[in-house]
């Protein structure tokens, strides 16, 4: 079969999107990636700092959401979005209206007191050229807070001619011309990330794999312990990544070890995991290698049963767990 275009393109670039961003915010000493507004597609996946660099079929958002699972970025409510419950746009208004016939059309003024002589009134009325004079006292209002203040806001209604204080918002839509009320509306959260601490590589893939295998196996009904302590027959605690179980009476359990390397993890982990399973005998035994493992270290799995994953990323990883437990 062919290849696609996209497929080779991938397969060049060996490291995950998660680690390409992670690159970037290291070598750009980049402290914080904040959404900007395209009128297109609102604020949802639009951050220009990020697009460059992941693939361009990625989801921004959702990556920027699992690397902040890491602890690597904090996540900060940016904006709160308002979608138009017809057509689904961001790209929308808002509209005040006359509460009495409901019109957008209205004039927005100043309520001003003169201080003095404590008459108010809207601020036209008070206005001669280019100065405030008061219409009961003829006093000039030369100072804000002094001579005057403004005592709110006034509205009056081009279309019915009332007058009111609280105007009633509404909400239109750019794209499809619909206008909706609060109740109607649907609001998007939109975010922005700080930069709390730039870990390196092999840390920080192993905890995008940690992350993922945890949230794939407690969606399968496994329960995940991670970092996680097992007494074993000999009375001695081991620890591994993580440890999950299933069942209710009898349990079954299942072992996990990540190991990474710049390039190939050796046979050690597939030692240091052996001497643990052969004292607390789990149901499964399973060594993630990121991005691969030597020979040695296959051979000698496959003689203790202990399942290899190879992979680059967490995608690659939660790809053979499905395979690996289906069977
Ligand atoms: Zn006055
Ligand atoms: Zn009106
Ligand atoms: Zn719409």
């Amino acid at each position: 079969m062919r290849k696609t275009r996209k497929e080779e393109e991938n397969k060049k670039n060996q490291k995950s999107n998660a680690q390409r961003l992670l690159d970037k915010i290291r070598r750009d000493n980049i402290t914080k990636i904040e959404p900007v507004y395209n009128p297109k597609n609102g604020c949802t996946n639009c951050y220009p700092i990020v697009e460059s660099f992941v693939d361009t079929n990625v989801k921004i958002a959702p990556l920027l959401e699992e690397i902040s699972e890491t602890g690597v970025l904090e996540k900060k409510l940016f904006d709160k979005m308002v979608l138009c419950p017809k057509c689904n746009s961001q790209n929308t208004t808002t509209r005040y209206n006359c509460p009495y016939c409901n019109s957008f059309n209205i004039e927005k003024s100043s309520l001003i007191e003169h201080i003095k002589c404590g008459y108010m009134d809207v601020e036209q009325n008070f206005r001669k050229g280019k100065n405030l004079v008061c219409p009961k006292c003829g006093g000039r209002l030369n100072r804000a807070d002094f001579d005057y203040k403004k005592a709110g806001v006034w509205c009056k209604c081009n279309n019915c001619e009332k007058n009111f204080d609280i105007p009633t918002p509404s909400h239109f839509c750019r794209k499809c011309g619909s206008i909706s009320t609060f109740e109607e509306i649907n609001l998007k959260n939109v975010f922005s990330y700080r930069v709390k601490e730039i870990v390196d590589n092999g840390l920080s893939n192993s905890s995008f794999v940690n992350i993922a295998i945890k949230k794939f196996l407690t969606k399968e009904g496994w329960k995940v312990d991670s970092p996680a302590n097992v007494n074993g027959k000999s009375g001695v605690e081991h620890s591994f990544d993580m440890v999950a179980f299933k069942g209710s009476k009898i349990k079954e359990t299942m072992v996990i070890d990540i190991a990474t390397s710049e390039e190939m993890v050796a046979e050690q982990p597939v030692v240091a995991l052996f001497a643990k399973i052969f004292d607390v005998s789990p149901n499964k035994s399973l060594l993630i290698a990121i991005p691969k493992i030597n020979d040695n270290g296959k051979k000698m799995a496959a003689l203790y049963k202990i399942r290899i994953i190879e992979a680059k990323d967490q995608t690659q990883v939660i790809n053979q767990l499905k395979e690996i437990l289906k069977a």
